[in-house]
């Protein structure tokens, strides 16, 4: 087996569900395949037992936030749509429909439930801003102290591809990184990450915890460039490497078992566990590598890698072997080493300037871009997140 496929662990370190019992703040996201049928019809048997166990975890104490999908999928059967429509203006219509049809039902059993709920509906732009970040994370704080539950959805009526979030997997988990929160569960119609498709390779197993997301993980959950469409596994994974590098664990499990959420918010064995790094970074980090969208990336050598990763370097030109994509000062990128991702941060020159600069020494930087003053690092360590 070789050393990335170890990381994989099929049998479970149970202790380690012991920290999901403590989450004190619970992010929980739902799908539109949970929450609705094929007809386009709400599920109103699985929304009020998702309610109900909210409702409890609320009663007992703990924090909860609602990440909801299910907007444009609850707005199809009003509409008379009988799928999905592909034109972006009627999927506009159809998610203005569906939200108030979603948020109608959640408000009516929250509130039987003894609950208030607050709505909230963002595109990438809100996290992308810094002032809108913070005002966000003001707000959820402030409905958090209130008791209130927040239920956030990507706001559809608005979204084209520029300013789309895109899923709700990395929306929960932009939330969760935001919020601080302990524990992101994402309900899907899968069990978990399996160690092949379990629909096609019968010898296919559950992985119980995963402690290192490795591009191995990446490939068994679809390989990139695959499936990357909403409720796909590649971007819970992607959501996964959010999530545990801001400090928070996270859970994927099945959405159509009825005590999915009380089964794991008391450390019981369910769908599969990311484990959450121990450090948190600082809030301004968070929002660089999560907040912001990836512009493009610098792969760098060994050397580089080893000074970025043990001993808490800046990214300086000399270690650069390569640029991709077309970026900006001041845009985040991602750091390669050997095809995988050791770090994001915000970066102080262009992608046409560190064409230029790559594998050069500091001190030439201003004679080879023909400039007076430069930064001397490429990333600076107080704007770069270490992922592992
Ligand atoms: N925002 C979309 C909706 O509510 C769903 C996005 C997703 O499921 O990831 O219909």
């Amino acid at each position: 087996m070789s050393e990335r496929e170890s990381t994989v662990k099929v049998v479970t370190n149970e202790h380690s569900r012991d920290v999901l019992a403590k989450a004190k703040r619970i992010v929980v996201k739902v799908g539109t395949s949970t929450l609705t049928y094929d007809t386009g019809r709400l599920n109103l048997r699985r929304i009020e037992s998702i309610v109900k166990q909210l409702a409890d975890l609320a009663n007992q104490g703990k924090e909860i936030i609602l990440v909801s999908s299910g907007a444009v999928g609850a707005g199809l059967a009003p509409l008379g749509f009988k799928e999905k429509p592909k034109d972006l203006v009627m999927k506009q219509a159809a998610a203005s429909v569906g939200q108030g049809v979603l948020l109608h039902m959640y408000e009516k059993l929250f509130r039987e439930y003894g609950h208030t709920v607050g709505q909230i509906l963002l595109t990438r732009e809100d996290s992308m801003n810094r002032s809108r970040y913070i005002n966000l994370r003001n707000t959820l704080y402030a409905l958090i102290s209130l008791g209130v539950i927040p239920i956030i959805n990507e706001n559809d009526v608005v979204s084209i591809d520029e300013v789309k979030i895109g899923d709700n997997d990395t929306l929960s988990a932009v939330i969760a990184s935001t919020v601080e929160a302990d524990l992101l569960i994402i309900l899907s119609d899968i069990e978990g990450l399996y160690t092949a498709n379990p629909q096609t390779n019968p010898d296919a197993e559950l992985i119980h915890e995963v402690d290192v997301i490795t591009p191995h993980i990446y490939e068994i959950a679809g390989g990139a460039g695959t499936s990357r469409g909403t409720g796909g596994m590649y971007t819970k994974i992607q959501a996964a490497n959010i999530a545990v590098n801001s400090g928070v664990h996270m859970v994927i499990a099945s959405g159509e078992r009825n005590d999915s959420i009380e089964v794991i918010a008391v450390g019981g064995l369910r769908g599969t566990h990311f484990v959450a790094r121990d450090s948190k970074p600082h809030m301004k980090k968070r929002w660089v590598a999560f907040g912001k969208r990836l512009k493009g990336s610098v792969t760098v050598d060994k050397g580089c890698a080893d000074a970025l990763l043990k001993k808490g370097s800046s990214l300086l030109p000399v270690g650069i072997t390569a640029v991709s994509g077309e970026f900006h000062e001041g845009e985040t990128i991602s750091i390669l080493f050997n095809d995988e991702e050791i770090a994001r941060g915000m970066v102080n020159f262009s992608s046409a300037d560190l064409d230029q600069i790559k594998g050069c020494n500091s001190h030439e930087i201003t004679s080879i871009l023909k400039i007076d003053s430069a930064h001397t690092e490429v990333i600076h360590r107080d704007n770069l997140v270490i992922l592992r």
